[in-house]
């Protein structure tokens, strides 16, 4: 599986663009806005989106989805339907930060753990990651080693718990009991700032170490 990058909103969110090398299928995964940057890196890559992929609700990764679904006839896939109240105030959310007008959508599909998600001939395995938000999900292509975690994991942090139905012990677990066993090799791509992979933040993330949660 391929993926590009593209940071998008006044967040600099990590919106994605990720493909099959052999098919070029792919998906736009969070696009929470800048939608023609999106669809550049899209052209440059020679990509034929076939789906959405959602990992939460927030307005920094989501506010686009709606009019990017309607304008390519995409289906949407994720988050869990945990985040629906989410979705539901994007219009509210993208007038409060600034962001163009944004709409609430229905997802073809709500995911839940355990979930795969095919893009051509690839298949991504769904983990049910709440804390940050409630419905939020991870994608995981195992044979690439990739993951693309949203917020809940950053480079040296985690997500925020601060926000409504957030739940800092439940983000901690997601954290040390679905993501890590995946193993130490995994890259992944978070919402937010560098690639990491699980293993550099087991030994050194000052919240979710081994050290840090008494597991060294
Ligand atoms: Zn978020
Ligand atoms: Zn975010």
């Amino acid at each position: 599986m391929k993926c590009a990058i593209v940071p998008v909103t006044p967040f600099q969110q990590n919106c994605s663009v990720i493909w099959s090398e052999t098919t070029k299928e792919g998906a736009v995964v969070d696009p929470g806005g800048d939608p023609e940057r999106v669809l550049a890196a899209v052209e440059t890559h020679d990509v034929r989106l076939t789906k959405i992929l959602i990992t939460h609700g927030h307005v920094d990764h989501a506010a686009a989805t709606a009019d990017l679904a309607e304008a390519l006839s995409l289906p949407i896939e994720g988050p869990h339907k945990a985040d629906k109240f989410w979705i539901d105030a994007l219009p509210e959310a993208a007038a409060r930060y600034g962001f163009p007008p944004a709409r609430a959508f229905t997802p073809d599909r709500w995911l839940v753990g355990g979930d795969t998600v095919t893009l051509g001939d690839l298949t991504l395995d769904v983990i049910h990651c709440p804390g940050h938000t409630p419905g939020h999900v991870v994608f995981l292509h195992r044979p690439s080693r990739l993951a693309l975690v949203g917020d809940v994991l950053f480079q040296g942090s985690i997500g925020r718990t601060d926000f409504p139905q957030g739940d800092h012990e439940a983000l901690i677990r997601s954290i040390r009991d679905r993501l890590f066993p995946l193993g130490d090799d995994i890259v992944f791509v978070p919402g937010h700032g560098p690639t990491s992979t699980f293993g550099a933040e087991r030994r050194s993330n000052p919240y979710v170490s081994d050290l840090a949660v008494g597991a060294a």
